[in-house]
């Protein structure tokens, strides 16, 4: 007799997070300088441009991106505007992805403040999705200041509406059988890529609501408005079938700062390295993968840059080993000039185990495990929770500055 086993449907159900930062470029500046803190910021300076960031408390006053900076100006005068550093911001944006990533395996940013995950099936693994989003908030929280909000839900779509629905520090989970009635209370500015010019298009149309859509089957809306009028027909039914699409592997790790002051302190460099070797490290070990050169980069008072590289016989993972190797092509360089940068970046990765040695020796069975030990300790507290104790009076420093 043969017994047929259908599968349970609910063990393939997509789960999807989206993460978003909140205020990305003003928490940032806010994080770097804390008199900043609960002040109205406001990133656009020049007067005939728009507003690109907003706080919180500036948008208490109605401001908001792509807002005239003038009109930002009449509604808050008081406002601190700055000119925004988007290095800085990109540098933040980096940090953060390098966390989701340690944490989940499909990740896809979707821009600089902004990932979906795919996080089916994963609840064995990483717990269920609620104390996997508080566990995320909590180490983006440590590591760098920021806060975020996430929605959990079936799709990418409700996914994304649901992080805005509660902001800042949200959390809102769509359960697959509440999809009904959350579409239900939903307007038609909260789907995604609907913005301005598009409501007006469906005003003319007779279009106010959702239910205004769903009173026309899908190949009417695709006629009229074409491929949005279809992919507007499904999202007004809770429907995206768009996959959570990892970019391909990165191909190199990398950190860097700029320092407090520039120095040709050799003590104060190394520590920087060491850090900086930490970050890299555990962003490897994440990945899997093993790199084969290691480049140091400076760069100089006058901002002139150089970079040395060297490309090992055996390729690695392990922090002390691209600490070591960072130290060595810096006591190689001729300093004429001060520096003002330091960073440390691993490249052309080795996942084959040709590679493998044969015979592990003791110290790098012993560097391994504590590398272990310590991605487990950052997995759960954060990227400065814990540090060799060479860098860790540099803690408060590099948690802003890195
Ligand atoms: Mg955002």
């Amino acid at each position: 007799m043969i017994h047929k086993v259908t599968p349970d449907s609910s063990i393939f159900q997509v789960v999807i997070l989206h993460l978003d930062l909140d205020a990305f470029f003003a928490s940032v500046e806010q994080a770097d300088n804390p008199s900043l803190q609960g002040l109205p910021v406001i990133i656009g300076q020049s007067l005939r441009g728009v507003v690109t960031a907003a706080s919180y408390a500036a948008r208490r006053y109605g401001v908001h991106s792509a807002m005239p900076i003038v009109q930002a100006k009449k509604l808050c005068p008081h406002a601190i505007f700055l000119p925004g550093r988007m290095h800085r911001y990109h540098q933040v944006s980096q940090e953060i992805m390098s966390i989701i990533r340690a944490h989940c395996p499909v990740v896809e940013q979707a821009s600089i403040d902004e990932a979906y995950v795919d996080i089916s099936g994963t609840k064995r693994a990483l717990g269920t999705p609620k104390t996997l989003a508080l566990s995320l908030k909590k180490v983006i929280k440590n590591t760098t200041g920021l806060s975020c909000s996430i929605g959990i839900a079936p799709n990418k779509f409700l996914a994304k509406v649901a992080s805005a629905w509660k902001k800042p520090d949200g959390l809102t989970i769509i359960e697959p059988d509440a999809v009904f009635q959350f579409l239900a209370g939903l307007s038609l500015h909260h789907i995604p890529g609907v913005g301005k010019s598009f409501l007006e298009e469906l005003g003319s149309l007779g279009v106010q609501t959702i239910p205004d859509i769903l009173s026309q089957p899908k190949s009417y809306w695709a006629q009229v408005l074409g491929k949005r009028g279809a992919d507007l027909y499904d999202r007004a039914q809770g429907i995206d079938h768009r996959p959570v699409l990892p970019k391909t592997d990165p191909l190199s790790c990398s950190a860097e700062n700029t320092l407090e002051h520039d120095t040709l302190g050799l003590e104060m460099l190394k520590q920087y390295l060491l850090i900086q070797a930490e970050r890299v490290g555990h962003e490897l070990r994440a990945l899997g993968k093993k790199s084969q050169t290691i480049t140091l980069k400076i760069k100089f008072q006058d901002f002139s840059v150089i970079t040395r590289s060297k490309t090992l016989h055996r390729p690695t993972d392990i922090t002390h080993e691209l600490y070591t190797i960072a130290c060595t092509l810096l006591f190689a360089q001729k300093l004429e000039q001060k520096i003002r940068l330091i960073g440390i970046s691993a490249s052309n990765f080795r996942t084959d185990s040709a590679f493998l040695p044969l015979v592990t020796d003791k110290r790098h069975q012993r560097e391994t495990s504590l590398d272990q030990t310590l991605d487990r300790i950052r997995n759960k507290f954060g990227n400065t929770s814990i540090m060799r104790a060479d860098a860790s009076h540099l803690k408060g420093d590099l948690q802003t500055k890195s």
